[in-house]
């Protein structure tokens, strides 16, 4: 087994995990970055919209930010272990000992500080996800799969949720031609504007209070049931939101759960800091309103700053 030893742990390769391991790097430390997945640059490399809100990068897409952080990043020597399996985070008398396998090898890291900056993922039942891995031309999961350009005039849409994501994205459909059934669990919860605009385009239909269930794929067209009703599309897309990636790291480390809130977000407070000591988080997986791009950059450096004080006694 190999075994290291370092100051900061940082669990995540989003933006916020990203930038917080620039500012280490800049400030003389030496941080390692675990990633679960195979890349880098969590939810960005699924936004392919052209954007105009990140200061400096008018028209750029989500993927193109993306691609500019990892030049950066690269350009500093940084120590990122992709496809990591964190099996055991354990309680140190100053630290943590973090245990997890990449490409079947095991790995010990002994750290003075954890940074947990996890992020979000869709929000998705469980009978969805599979389907969508059995039938990927069929089941769309959340924002991120759903490319504009590949949908065709005539197509039909089944749009799982009710927020501003479905509404938008069943808007910029219907102006594409396509036919779009929304079906929201309960009343619809996406600004006025999104609905009224829905509710004008005669491509679109509002289900509310829908129940539905008992997919099935056949001749590439999704069958299911809407409260007791026969209903069919050619593409469904699930739109219910996103969650806190915690609940794995909460198996691993129970002793997380007393900085988690009750919707699964970390707590944390100014500095970032969670309410067990040594632990930050960062970006979309802390409690904080309006989750967005610029405000993960800005938490990561914010923790890496605070971190650097406390090493030196000196955060108060
Ligand atoms: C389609 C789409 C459109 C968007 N549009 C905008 C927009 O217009 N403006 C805007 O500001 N923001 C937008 N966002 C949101 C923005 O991308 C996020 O706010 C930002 O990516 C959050 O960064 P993060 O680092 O906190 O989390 P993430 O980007 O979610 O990164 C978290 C990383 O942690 C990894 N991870 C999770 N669990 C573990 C674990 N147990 N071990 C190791 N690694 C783990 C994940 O694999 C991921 O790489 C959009 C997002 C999407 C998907």
């Amino acid at each position: 087994m190999r075994k290291l030893k370092i100051s900061v742990l940082i669990i995540g390769a989003g933006p916020a995990g990203l930038s917080c391991a620039l500012w280490l790097v800049n400030q003389g430390y030496k941080p390692v970055v675990l990633e679960r997945a195979s890349h880098l640059c969590g939810m960005l490399r699924f936004n392919h919209h052209e954007n105009d809100w990140l200061l400096g990068f008018p028209g750029y897409t989500g993927q193109a930010i993306g691609a500019k952080f990892l030049e950066h990043i690269q350009s500093k020597n940084l120590d990122i272990i992709t496809s990591a399996l964190l099996t055991s985070i354990t309680q140190r008398e100053h630290g943590f000992l973090v245990s997890f396998t990449e490409s079947g090898r095991q790995i010990q890291i002994e750290s003075d500080y954890l940074v947990i900056a996890s992020g979000m993922r869709p929000r998705t039942p469980v009978e969805l996800i599979k389907l969508s891995t059995q039938y990927p031309q069929n089941f769309l999961v959340g924002a991120g799969e759903l490319y504009l350009d590949d949908f065709k005039v005539g197509q039909r849409v089944a749009l799982l949720g009710g927020g501003d994501n479905a509404f938008e994205n069943a808007f910029h459909l219907a102006l594409r031609g396509v036919f779009v059934d929304i079906y929201c669990r309960a009343e619809a919860r996406a600004r006025d504007e999104w609905q009224a605009r829905c509710k004008e385009n005669p491509n679109i239909s509002i289900h509310l209070h829908a129940n539905i269930g008992q997919f099935s794929v056949s001749e590439k067209e999704v069958n299911f049931v809407e409260n007791g009703e026969l209903r069919l599309a050619d593409v469904v897309v699930v739109m219910y939101g996103y969650e806190p990636n915690t609940d794995a790291l909460r198996k691993i480390s129970p002793w997380l759960d007393t900085a988690i809130n009750e919707k699964g977000f970390i707590k944390v407070n100014v500095y970032q800091q969670a309410p067990i000591e040594r632990v930050y988080a960062i970006g979309d997986v802390t409690d904080r309103p309006l989750p967005c791009l610029p405000s993960a950059i800005g938490q990561g450096s914010l923790a890496a700053k605070a971190i650097v004080l406390d090493a030196e006694g000196m955060l108060q």
